[in-house]
Formats: C-alpha cells, sequence, structure tokens
C-alpha cells in the first residue's frame, strides 16, 4: 500500500496479547471486507465510462449497512472508512501510473487496517524499549520502542505479514502552511526534460543517484543475479541493494517536502494538472492531437520514479496547502501558445524548446505548459462562486481556452 508513503517510515513492532490479536483480527477483517466490496463496485468500469462510485458515496453506503448489519456496526467505523480511503488512493496511484490496479485482498496475506484522528496522548513511552498505543475498540497495544515517534503523529497503519508478526507505522502529517494573501497564482507542470517547471519560469530537478552511486547499484544487481537463491551472500547484497535505494527515496523526500513547503508559502493558489484526466487523454504514444509528449519521460526505468516523486508532491501540497490546490483539466498544454492561446503541433522546437509561430513566443516548453496551467487555473477559480482565497486572485487577459 502506498498510502502515507511519504509520512516517515517509524515502523515498529506491534506485541498484542492473545486477547488483543484476536480484536486487530477483527478489525483487519472488516479492512478486508470493505476493500474487498469497493473493488468489487470497480470492476466494470473503464475509461470513458460513467464513474463507478467515489469516495463519498461509498462512505454513505457504508453507513447504511452498518444501520443494518450489527457485526459491522460493531466493528470500528474509522477501520471500515480508511480502508475505503486507502482504496481511493490506491485507485488514485493506479491512475497516475505508479502502481497496478488494486486487487482482491485474501485473509493472511497483507492485512492491515488504518486508524486516524490520533490524539497527542494516544501513544505513549513506558520504558526504554517499551511503548504503548491507543487502538480504538482494543485498548493500549504496547510495541517495542527500537526509535523515537515522530512527532505529530495524526495516523498509523497496522500491519500483520504472513509469517504472523505485527507491526505498527506512525506517519506525521505536517501542519498547513498560511496562505501568503497576495492572490498569486502558480502553474506547475511536470516536465519531459525537467522533475517540475513552474509558470514563473523556475525549473526544479528532484535529485537522483550520483553517477558512482549507479555504477555501484548496478554492480550490486549483477551480483544479485550470480547469487545463489537463500545463500547468505544473497542477502547481504539485497541489503547493500536495499540501502541505495533508501538514499536515493531519502533525498527525493528531501526535495518534495523543500519545494511543496516552498510553493504553499509563495503562492495563494497552487494548479497542477488532473492527472486522472490527463491519463485518460493521453497515452504513452500519445494521442493524434498531442502525439507523444511523454514518450521519454515515460520509457525506461526512470519512468516510475518521476511519477512516484510527482505523486508525492502533490499529496504533500494537499497536507500543506489544503484548499488551496487546484487540478485542472488542462488539455493541449503541452502544444497551445501561453502567450496567445494559439494550438500548434509544430510549436515544438524539441523536447527542451517551445517556439510559437503566430506570435514568436519562445521559451521552455516545460515551463509554457506551467504557464498554461496557471491560465486554466485562473477559469476554474473565477468559475466558482469567487476566488478560495482572501484576496482577489490576480487575473491575466487571457485568451480563451478552448474547453475538450
Ligand atoms: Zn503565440
Amino acid at each position: 500500500m502506498a498510502v502515507g508513503r511519504l509520512a516517515s517510515v517509524s515502523r515498529y513492532r506491534l506485541q498484542p496479547t492473545p486477547t488483543e490479536e484476536a480484536a486487530l483480527l477483527e478489525h483487519c477483517a472488516h479492512a478486508r471486507l470493505v476493500w474487498n466490496l469497493a473493488v468489487e463496485q470497480h470492476a466494470h468500469w473503464r475509461p470513458g465510462r460513467l464513474s463507478a462510485p467515489g469516495f463519498a458515496e461509498q462512505c454513505r453506503q457504508l453507513t447504511e449497512a452498518r444501520a443494518e448489519f450489527a457485526w459491522l456496526r460493531a466493528g470500528s467505523v474509522i477501520v471500515q472508512q480508511q480502508a475505503l480511503k486507502d482504496f481511493a488512493q490506491a485507485m488514485a496511484n493506479y491512475f497516475i501510473g505508479t502502481h497496478r490496479r488494486p486487487t482482491w485482498r485474501k485473509r493472511g496475506r497483507s492485512e492491515g487496517f488504518r486508524i486516524v484522528a490520533v490524539q497527542a496522548d494516544d501513544v505513549h513511552r513506558l520504558s526504554r524499549n517499551v511503548g504503548e498505543v491507543k487502538i480504538p475498540k482494543v485498548g493500549w497495544v504496547r510495541f517495542r520502542w527500537s526509535r523515537d515517534v515522530p512527532e505529530g503523529v495524526k495516523s498509523y497503519r497496522v500491519t500483520r505479514d504472513r509469517a504472523g508478526r505485527w507491526h505498527v507505522a506512525f506517519a506525521a502529517i505536517p501542519e498547513p502552511i498560511p496562505a501568503p494573501g497576495t492572490g498569486g497564482v502558480v502553474g506547475v507542470d511536470r516536465g519531459v526534460a525537467v522533475s517540475v517547471a513552474l509558470s514563473t519560469g523556475e525549473l526544479s530537478h528532484a535529485p537522483r543517484l550520483l553517477e558512482a552511486e549507479e555504477t555501484q547499484l548496478r554492480r550490486l544487481l549483477r551480483k544479485l543475479a550470480r547469487a545463489k537463491p537463500g545463500s547468505n551472500r544473497r542477502t547481504s547484497v539485497k541489503h547493500k541493494i536495499a540501502k541505495v535505494k533508501a538514499r536515493e527515496r531519502d533525498r527525493r523526500k528531501d526535495w518534495v517536502e523543500k519545494t511543496s513547503t516552498d510553493l504553499a508559502r509563495r503562492f495563494d493558489v497552487i494548479a497542477v494538472e488532473d492527472l486522472k484526466i490527463r491519463n485518460m487523454t493521453r497515452s504513452t504514444r500519445g494521442t493524434l492531437a498531442e502525439p507523444g509528449r511523454n514518450v521519454r519521460a515515460k520509457s525506461g526505468l526512470n519512468r516510475s520514479i518521476l511519477a512516484a516523486g510527482w505523486g508525492q508532491l502533490v499529496e504533500r501540497l494537499e497536507h500543506k496547502a489544503p484548499g488551496r490546490l487546484v487540478k485542472v483539466s488542462a488539455a493541449y498544454t503541452s502544444q497551445r501558445c501561453s502567450a496567445c492561446g494559439i494550438v500548434d503541433a509544430k510549436a515544438r522546437e524539441s523536447q527542451a524548446a517551445f517556439a510559437c509561430r503566430s506570435c514568436s513566443y519562445a521559451g521552455n516548453a516545460d515551463v509554457n505548459a506551467a504557464r498554461n496551467i496557471k491560465l486554466a487555473a485562473g477559469h476554474a477559480v473565477s468559475a466558482r462562486e469567487g476566488p478560495r482565497v482572501a484576496e482577489p486572485v490576480h487575473r491575466e487577459p487571457q485568451p480563451v481556452l478552448l474547453s475538450v
């Protein structure tokens, strides 16, 4: 599960008593049941059809089911609702392209549930190596305090692996950052040549492994291929590979934190392209209307890494700038000139350069796309009852965007 993947990886060994374990298994069973019902509802859905029930509708159905069935009512509503939320996130990850479509959960495999709205005194340290966590309808359950629990824990996930070991993973969600109140809007595009392009013209690259580390990783992968299954050598090589990958993950996380904080501090409204829509309208090869914008970014090993970085950034913006993140359906963002509004498939000189043949605007292609996203957000905001921020949203004279 990718839910809460950004929150610190603080995982601890949970040590339930047999009675507590029975109650935990009950929570797992409820979470699995609700998840599987959601999978079933979405099983027949395909892009282009009327949508399957969304999170809100599924929650309403859950309330009805709880009213009807006492055994479901006896369980924790948080556990059941969060299973639906996990499913909604899994579907979102599927749309973004970082994960496969969510499937059935089987008993005894990937069992778990999530608890939200955790209070500060729901987690205690009892002694040097022992902590306890309050689990709804279960009570205080002990865990091994193998390192400090992060500040500001808002949720946690309890899991049981196939060997029957229980873990608890705490997730700390950052506090929202206050809007600057300047009315500033920024468009953010996941670039082809860069990780992120802003409508201000700024470009930012998510850090990658150094060349030496890449070499080391390739060497380790070759070693792994030669190591005998089950051997000590194989375990040790696997451990080394995990360490290199963790280093890259940490760097990317760091970049995501810094970039999202920076955006939330500087702008009142942050506009990104709605990837759900993007994924339906663009394939890897591209459509007739928009051929192959993502071809390079989407091929090769880096595809999922880039996609994951982008998904994490959007997730963090949702946390840090709640209500200020606008997802727009921006068709033709890469071919439309952000200065004069004309759509010109030949304006892309290369992956990185955009040159309008009508008004002679020229610039970075990803920045041009980000500017279009900003323009589309202006329309989205003014189409509501008014701007969502205290200050009026500054609007430039804009070309009318085609609604597709
Ligand atoms: Zn132009």
